[in-house]
């Protein structure tokens, strides 16, 4: 799954709304931020497999640190910890910490079975959404919509870079999501992990908007 972790990170703003979107929308995108420095290093690896399902052309078939159900807790509580040790937020602790393990829970519907139960696990989970291309679009591009409108109701523009840097990035991810869903497959792995720093900027551009921006 992709753009349906942000709507969960764009959501996140009415259940916490004193956390900044930078940290709510770290959350629900974790799992995929630290993946390509665990790809880089050689701890797991990803193979270029057009037809692996519908959707995808990835065969994500050695992430157990980054995408085990154990791993996913352990990063949700580190996440949630962090932040709570960083603001005292007691709510927007848990709202982090809920949003990292909501990443594995998407990815559970979405991808095959490929993600393991823990490091090392034979067992491999996944519901497969993935299998239909049209199913899949359907399902994120509603919890987007869903994700995009939550936030704009929970939040206002306090100046015209509140409104026009969130409503960029809600047109740059539409964009992305088209290209991924249509485009070609990635030509290597190297630009599979280049891509995956390049979206670490979606977090600060978050914190940056949602600065400009004040609940209503
Ligand atoms: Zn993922």
């Amino acid at each position: 799954m992709f753009i349906g972790h942000f709507a969960v990170g764009f959501a996140a703003k009415k259940l916490a709304p004193r956390a900044s979107e930078g940290a709510l929308l770290l959350a629900p995108l974790f799992l995929d931020t630290i993946w390509p420095v665990f790809l880089t290093a050689g701890w797991e690896s990803v193979r270029i497999d057009p037809g692996n399902t519908a959707f995808t052309p990835l065969d994500l078939h050695d992430y157990p640190y980054t995408h085990s159900l154990l791993m996913a807790v352990v990063w949700s509580l580190v996440l949630g910890g962090i932040y709570f040790a960083v603001t005292r937020y007691g709510r927007g602790a848990l709202v982090v910490g809920a949003g990292v393990f909501s990443h594995w829970l998407l990815d559970f519907v979405t991808h095959r079975p490929d993600l393991p139960l823990y490091p090392g696990s034979a067992t491999l989970v996944g519901l497969g959404l993935w299998h239909s291309r049209a199913g899949t679009m359907l399902v994120e591009g509603a919890l987007f919509a869903a994700g995009v409108w939550i936030y704009a109701r929970t939040t206002r523009a306090r100046d015209r870079v509140g409104s026009i840097a969130w409503w960029a990035m809600v047109a740059v991810l539409v964009l992305l999501y088209a290209s991924t869903a249509f485009g070609p497959p990635p030509p290597s792995v190297k630009a599979i992990v280049a891509v995956g720093f390049v979206a670490w900027l979606f977090i600060p551009w978050a914190w940056w908007f949602d600065r400009h921006r004040e609940v209503r």
